[in-house]
C-alpha cells in the first residue's frame, strides 16, 4: 500500500507544478502519469508570466535556455493588422517564451524527482476510491494508491470529474483544435507569434525553434476542419502527421471537494486561443498545492478552503471565457454559437 499526504494524477504541467509545491513544503507526494515518457505535445507559446512561476517551483534560469522569446503577437482580426505587446519597460518589455512540452515537462518531472516526489510511470488511475463521500486515494494498474489529498491533473477528458460523475457543461459550441509541425524557413512568424482571423475561424503561427514552426487552426464548425498545414507553412517539410483535439470549451464548476483538488484542464478547457492555457495549469497546481498545505494545518478550515479554490478557479474560467466572446464577437465570421450559450455576464455556471 502506498500512503501519501498529496496523491496527484496526471505529470503534465499542472500536476508536475502540484507535486513540486507540495514536495517543497514538506509533503510526502506520489505521482502517477499513465505514459512511460514525456511527449511532444502542443503548447509551446508560453506568455511572460511564467518565468516568476517557473523560478518559484526551482527551475533554474530559463533566460540561459536559448529559447525563442517574443515581446507580444501579431493579430490579424479585421482590415488592419495589429501588434498586441505584452507590455513592461520600453527598454526591457516583457518577453515570452517558446519552450517545446517535452522538455519542460522533462524540466518539471526531474525537478519533481530531486526534491523526493514518488513518481510512477507507466501507471494508470483506473479507479478512485471514495470513504463516505470524500475521496481518499485510487486503484491503478500498479496497485492502490492512498492520499490524505488527491489533486486530479489529468488534462482536458478530466478523470476525476468523471469518476464522480461531477458536471462539466460546454459553454462553446463543439471546437476541434488541428495542429502540426514543419521544419525548413518560413519569415512570417520569426518576429513573433501571428494570430489571423479566416473565414472559418482562426490560425496561428508561431517559430518555436531554429527551423521548426508550428501551427494551430480553429474551425468554429468542427465539420470544416482539416489537417492541412495553412498555406503559409506549405512549403515547410511537414515532421509527424497534423492531429486534432477537443477544445470545446467546458468547466467542473466543483473544481474541489472532500479529499480531492481538480486542477488545470482537468478543472476547465478554453480553446488555444486563450494561449495561457500551461500558464493556468502550472498556476492552478501550485493554488490547489497551496490549498492542501493549509487543509492539513487547519483541517477545521478544510471546507472553507475548498470553497476559496472553487471560487478562485470559476472566477478566472469566466474571466477568460468573457474575454474569448468578446474576441469572437469581433472575428469578421463570429460563430453561431456566441448567441444562445451561457455567456458568463453574470459570471455564475
Ligand atoms: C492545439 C493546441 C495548442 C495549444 N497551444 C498552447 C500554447 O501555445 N500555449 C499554452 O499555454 N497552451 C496551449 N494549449 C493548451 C495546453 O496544451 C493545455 O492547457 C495544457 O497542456 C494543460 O496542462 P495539464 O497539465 O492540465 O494537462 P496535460 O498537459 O494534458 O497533462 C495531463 C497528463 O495526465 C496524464 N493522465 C491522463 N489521465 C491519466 C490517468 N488516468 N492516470 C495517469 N495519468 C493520466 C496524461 O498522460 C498527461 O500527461 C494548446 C492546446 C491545444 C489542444
Amino acid at each position: 500500500m502506498n500512503r501519501h499526504d498529496a496523491l496527484i494524477i496526471g505529470a503534465g504541467p499542472a500536476g508536475s507544478a502540484a507535486a513540486i509545491f507540495c514536495a517543497q513544503q514538506g509533503l510526502s507526494v506520489a505521482l502517477l502519469e499513465q505514459s512511460a515518457m514525456c511527449r511532444d505535445r502542443p503548447g509551446e507559446t508560453l506568455p511572460p508570466g511564467i518565468e516568476p512561476l517557473l523560478l518559484q517551483l526551482g527551475l533554474a534560469d530559463l533566460q540561459s535556455g536559448g529559447f525563442i522569446r517574443h515581446s507580444g503577437n501579431w493579430v490579424h482580426w479585421g482590415a488592419t493588422p495589429r501588434f498586441s505587446a505584452f507590455g513592461g519597460q520600453p527598454d526591457a518589455a516583457w518577453r515570452g517564451f517558446q519552450i517545446p512540452r517535452r522538455l519542460l515537462d522533462e524540466l518539471l518531472l526531474d525537478r519533481a524527482l530531486a526534491l523526493g516526489v514518488c513518481v510512477a510511470r507507466p501507471c494508470q488511475a483506473t479507479r478512485i476510491i471514495c470513504r463516505g463521500n470524500a475521496v481518499v486515494g485510487v486503484e491503478s494498474d500498479q496497485g492502490v494508491f492512498q492520499g490524505l489529498h488527491v489533486i486530479d491533473a489529468s488534462g482536458a477528458k478530466g478523470w476525476l470529474a468523471r469518476q464522480l460523475k461531477l458536471a462539466r457543461p460546454a459553454f462553446s459550441g463543439p471546437l476541434l483544435a488541428t495542429y502540426g509541425y514543419g521544419k525548413g524557413a518560413s519569415a512570417v512568424c520569426d518576429e513573433a507569434p501571428h494570430i489571423m482571423a479566416d473565414e472559418d475561424g482562426w490560425c496561428w503561427l508561431a517559430k518555436i525553434g531554429a527551423g521548426s514552426y508550428a501551427w494551430t487552426r480553429l474551425n468554429f464548425t468542427p465539420a470544416r476542419s482539416n489537417l492541412k498545414p495553412p498555406s503559409q507553412f506549405t512549403h515547410l517539410h511537414q515532421l509527424s502527421r497534423a492531429r486534432g483535439a477537443d477544445v470545446t470549451w467546458r468547466a467542473c464548476h466543483q473544481c474541489a471537494g472532500p479529499g480531492y483538488f481538480i486542477v488545470g484542464d482537468a478543472a476547465s478547457v478554453l480553446d488555444p486561443g486563450t494561449s495561457h492555457g500551461v500558464l493556468k495549469a502550472i498556476m492552478s497546481g501550485m493554488m490547489a498545492a497551496h490549498a492542501v498545505v493549509e487543509s492539513l494545518t487547519h483541517p477545521h478550515q478544510h471546507q472553507a478552503i475548498q470553497h476559496q479554490y472553487r471560487q478562485w478557479m470559476n472566477d478566472w474560467f469566466m474571466r477568460d471565457m468573457r474575454k474569448m466572446r468578446e474576441l469572437y464577437a469581433a472575428h469578421p465570421a463570429p460563430p453561431a454559437w456566441l448567441t444562445g450559450l451561457p455567456s458568463g455576464a453574470d459570471n455564475s455556471f
